[in-house]
């Protein structure tokens, strides 16, 4: 890993999630989720940048741009993008037309649908010089109750040389609380699920215990302003009190950067 400066900016995309990571030396791009692809068009200058797409689960928050992004992509104008993803699939409007898209985009050769699984072989990715570590869902735990869908959620963490991001997606406290603590542990948590409570149910996992885990520096939020979900969690905001040595930032205030370059890293809003 000798190109060790990275800029991963988490966008405003108002309820729902993008991101895009890249590489500066040489402009080559990841992107977990994509609910705006307007939002991150100016920030793409040329499709063949982008190595790689990660679709965390398959809510409408999390994909509604995604056909944006493939009905841009020209045929035999790049290499085939993969896509990381969940295989089992979700049922809704938004994820059956998504799932249209990828259908016409396999047909055209311009894509590879790669299924994304913490137990298979393939979970250790390294693209951009780094590594992408998908640490959650395995093969054998597919949720098959609608009201736990988000559990199916990919987590992946992001590891530069000195660096480690984790993107939460929207897994719940069932996800945090059976992972292994050792592969949550990150210097930047993209907290779960838009800042939800993590836990319905007694004695479940809370914000604070969960920050215990994974001992992050900085803790990156995605959500609206005024929501209809109520996110942040009264939880998440205590927790914030609490931890006065982590700084928390909401998208809702803007896009927010992370600019890693080797052993030094800065974590801000866009300017
Ligand atoms: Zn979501």
């Amino acid at each position: 890993m000798n190109n060790e400066k990275f800029m991963v900016t988490i966008f405003d995309v108002g309820q729902g999630d993008t991101t895009l990571i890249r590489n500066i030396p040489n402009s080559h791009s990841a992107l977990i989720d994509l609910k705006c692809w307007h939002s991150i068009k100016p920030h793409i200058m040329d499709l063949g940048e982008l190595k790689v797409l990660f679709i965390t689960h398959w809510h409408t928050d999390h994909i509604s741009g995604i056909s944006h992004l493939l009905s841009s992509i020209e045929k035999n104008t790049i290499d085939k993008l993969p896509i990381f993803i969940n295989p089992k699939f979700i049922k809704n409007k938004t994820a059956n037309s998504i799932k249209r898209a990828i259908h016409e985009a396999l047909e055209m050769g311009i894509i590879k649908l790669v299924p994304a699984y913490s137990d298979q072989d393939n979970c250790d990715i390294d693209m951009l010089n780094a590594k992408f570590k998908i640490i959650w869902p395995p093969y054998s735990r597919f949720v098959v109750d609608p009201e736990k869908e988000n559990n199916n959620s990919i987590v992946i963490r992001f590891d530069t040389k000195n660096f480690k991001i984790l993107f939460g997606g929207d897994a719940g406290g069932e996800v945090w609380q059976c992972m292994n603590k050792k592969c949550i542990k990150a210097n930047v948590l993209k907290y779960p699920h838009h800042g939800a409570k993590l836990s319905e149910r007694e004695g479940g996992i809370c914000a604070s215990e969960f920050l215990t885990d994974v001992q992050p520096n900085w803790v990156i939020i995605s959500c609206s302003k005024n929501n209809n979900y109520d996110h942040p969690s009264e939880e998440l905001k205590e927790a914030e009190k609490e931890y006065k040595d982590i700084k928390f930032l909401y998208t809702f205030n803007g896009n927010i950067d992370i600019n890693i370059d080797g052993p030094h890293t800065s974590v801000g809003y866009a300017i």
